[in-house]
């Protein structure tokens, strides 16, 4: 869900060694082959995947709660985050000789990375299948880096102002391929950029689509025993999927952020950036009168075939006034990565299959 064009809104809720026998009885215990669901399973093999589970299944597996919790934190913590099976230091010689025989460790693998002049990374993970999805690292000092994860292969919501929504929708990520972008982040830009504080659901695709998968990999990612974001810094972004948006607040502790995009439902069932005049700030006060938020103003990051330009910055200070003027929470967020095309709303590679531009509404035609 790329966050895009006028305004988001985000408000947060107040928002020892194991001692293991392997034996074959064991082993389908611990990774019983003929019970996992298909999709812990590897495309490549047979072997389990891992970072399909949360802490709780894992336990179920058969796992012992001290060896669950070791694998766990090699998994997960204590700046390990294990991608080889030698890498899974202090366990059991022969819990790790299971672990190697029937799990993988990995659900991704770096494709390529690419550097922006302003620091911002985009890491292309190729997925086991072959697609390729995109995730963004976003370094602001040393106290906050955030990274920027997608949760499908494309995107079926066909946002007009959005490169990813040209794609079309491929395929929804797994828990292990969205937890595996955080981890890899971690891995790779800890010692770089200093400890990865904060994760957005902004990336490729509308989270609250793959809803199931999110809100396990969110919980995994707030796992205190493990990679421990805090609840506050992880947020979902949404187009505004309704009754999953209800089932996130209900059963997710992570925070939300609605992408508004517009204030009428007229240009919003158009969706653009058609900020031209002050009208929908005005609107916008009106819309969030009395619910706690916060609203962020990105602008509109260009990419080939689009009609949209991006809004001029004085205009964007102009709305934040209005906004602060009113009393709202308002901050102006820099695009970022953009040279890369690791923006909001430039990830992707469409190809030759595209979803349909929209036809421009009459009205709205002289703003083009
Ligand atoms: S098309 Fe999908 S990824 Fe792009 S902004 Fe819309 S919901 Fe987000």
């Amino acid at each position: 869900m790329a966050a895009q064009a006028l305004p988001l809104l985000r408000w947060s809720r107040s928002a020892s060694s194991l001692c293991v026998r392997s034996s074959p009885a064991a082993s389908r215990r611990l990774f019983p082959a003929l019970r996992r669901p298909a999709a812990a399973r590897c495309e490549a093999g047979s072997k389990v995947l891992l970072k399909e589970m949360d802490y709780p299944e894992l336990e179920e597996k058969g796992f012992r709660p001290g060896q669950a919790m070791m694998l766990w934190k090699c998994l997960y913590g204590n700046n390990v985050w294990a991608h080889s099976h030698d890498e899974l230091a202090g366990l059991n010689k022969d819990f790790r000789k299971m672990i190697t025989d029937h799990a993988n460790l990995k659900a991704l693998t770096v494709k390529d990375i690419l550097a922006a002049s302003d620091g911002t990374r985009k890491i292309l993970f190729s997925l086991e299948d072959g697609p390729v999805i995109e995730t963004v690292i976003i370094p602001c000092d040393r106290s906050r880096t955030t990274i920027c994860v997608s949760s499908q292969v494309g995107c079926a919501m066909n946002c007009q102002f959005c490169f990813t929504g040209r794609m079309g929708l491929r395929k929804h990520l797994s828990t292990a391929e969205i937890v595996e972008q955080a981890v890899f982040a971690r891995r790779l830009f800890s010692d770089e950029f200093g400890s990865i504080t904060n994760v957005v659901f902004m990336g490729m695709g509308e989270p609250l689509h793959n809803i199931d998968n999110v809100l396990k990999a969110a919980a995994i990612m707030v796992d205190e025993q493990g990679l421990h974001f805090s609840p506050r810094k992880v947020t979902v972004s949404t187009s505004g999927l309704v009754p999953q948006l209800k089932r996130f607040l209900h059963e997710s502790k992570c925070a939300l952020a609605v992408s508004l995009n517009a204030t009428t439902d007229e240009v919003r069932n158009w969706i653009m950036p058609i900020n031209r005049n002050m009208d929908d700030a005005k609107r916008l006060i009106e819309l969030v009168q009395g619910i706690p938020c916060k609203i962020n103003l990105i602008s509109f990051n260009p990419h080939s075939g689009s009609q949209f330009k991006p809004t001029p910055d004085e205009k964007i200070i102009e709305f934040r006034n209005v906004l602060a003027q009113a009393g709202l929470v308002a901050f102006v967020r820099l695009s970022r990565g953009d040279d890369q095309m690791a923006a909001c709303g430039q990830l992707g590679e469409p190809g030759e299959y595209q979803l349909p531009l929209l036809r421009v509404p009459e009205k709205f035609q002289v703003a083009l």
